[in-house]
Formats: structure tokens, C-alpha cells, sequence
């Protein structure tokens, strides 16, 4: 068989190939040492959580929780269900005691380890009964602890700081500004 004019015979040729090889791959042992050598130096970044704690943003939103009045000191939830209509996962569960001023919750129910965190419970909530707290701190082996009762849901309320969104904020962010809606009343004649 004769050879293609200016290719290498096969001995050379795969020779080549062996040195390239060889040349990838002490470039690549090189790289990774040098990556090593780097982080050898390095601060560490690991936390030694729960002893120290990591501050969490300004928005951050975690753990629900159930609220006091401040003035009063009375439980915030009247009991009227909105959080359990509109959770997705149906994970809420409210029953509701009538009272002669005012309704309270006789039962309150939240399943935290089917929670989505998706806010809709707080966003509707009339009295900011329900809100999220800055903490997601609840880790766990069991779960039954993680199924909440109207009294933790109050207890855990009290032991983290709560979250800059309540469901009135939320939903006065979401209103039409106050000078658009007094230009159309103007429009329209309204006083
Ligand atoms: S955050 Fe969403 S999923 Fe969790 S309880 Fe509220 S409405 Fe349900
Ligand atoms: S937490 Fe709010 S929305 Fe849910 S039952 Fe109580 S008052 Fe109603």
C-alpha cells in the first residue's frame, strides 16, 4: 500500500499522539494541583452553624407563624378560613369560634413539611394574623414536629423576628397609587 504524499509513517504518527496525550494530561494534573495549593491558603467559609448564625437578607422570608396584638395582647387570627382557601397544598386547617366582639380560631392547624412558602396565606390574611418569620430554623428528624398547632405557630411568632411583609403591606403594595386613584375619583367627579 503506498503511503499519501506529506502524511507521517503510522510508528510516527502515534507517537505524536502519545506525547500530546501526555502533555493534556501533566497540564491538567498541574491545574488541578495549583487549584489545590490555592484553597490550601484560603479562609475557610464554613459556618459552624447553630453557634454562629448567618444574618439573612432584609427580605428574607421563612418560617410561618401566628401574631399577638402588640396594644392588646389578644390572638390577631379571627379564624375566617382565607388562609385555608387559597393554600395551594391544602396544608392549613381553621376552625372558627364565634365571639361576641370578635372571632377567634378554635383550632389551627399548618403542616410545615408540605408548606410551599409561597405566601399566599399571609398575602390574604385581613389582620396579619399569619406572616413569615426572618428564620428557617426547624431542622428536624421528625416530623411530626414540624405539624403545627395554633399554640407553636404563636410560640414561634414570639421567638424569631418577623418578616417586613404582612398582608396588609403586601397588598397596599399592590393597590393603584393614591394619586391615580384620586385623579379618576376627580375624573369622575366623586368628591
Ligand atoms: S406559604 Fe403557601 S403552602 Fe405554605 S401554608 Fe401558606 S399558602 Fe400554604
Ligand atoms: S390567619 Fe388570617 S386568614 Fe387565616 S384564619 Fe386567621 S385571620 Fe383568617
Amino acid at each position: 500500500m503506498h503511503r499519501q504524499h506529506g502524511s507521517l509513517p503510522p510508528v510516527a504518527s502515534s507517537r505524536r499522539g502519545v506525547f500530546a496525550e501526555a502533555l493534556a494530561v501533566g497540564l491538567a494534573v498541574g491545574h488541578a494541583m495549583r487549584i489545590t495549593l490555592i484553597n490550601m491558603f484560603r479562609k475557610p467559609v464554613t459556618v459552624h452553624y447553630p453557634t454562629v448564625e448567618r444574618p439573612v437578607t432584609d427580605r428574607f422570608r421563612g418560617l410561618l407563624a401566628l401574631t399577638y396584638d402588640k396594644e392588646t395582647g389578644e390572638e390577631n387570627c379571627i379564624g375566617c378560613r382565607l388562609c385555608e382557601f387559597i393554600c395551594p397544598p391544602a396544608v392549613i386547617k381553621v376552625e372558627m369560634l364565634k365571639g361576641e366582639k370578635r372571632n377567634y380560631a378554635k383550632l389551627f392547624i399548618l403542616e410545615l413539611y408540605a408548606c410551599e412558602f409561597c405566601e399566599l396565606c399571609v398575602q390574604v390574611c385581613p389582620t396579619d394574623a399569619i406572616i413569615m418569620m426572618k428564620s428557617f430554623d426547624m431542622a428536624t428528624a421528625d416530623r411530626r414536629e414540624m405539624l403545627l398547632d395554633k399554640d407553636r405557630l404563636h410560640a414561634i411568632g414570639l421567638q424569631h423576628q418577623p418578616s417586613w411583609a404582612t398582608g396588609n403591606r403586601l397588598r397596599d403594595m399592590q393597590a393603584p397609587p393614591k394619586k391615580v386613584v384620586a385623579e379618576k375619583a376627580a375624573a369622575a367627579g366623586e368628591p
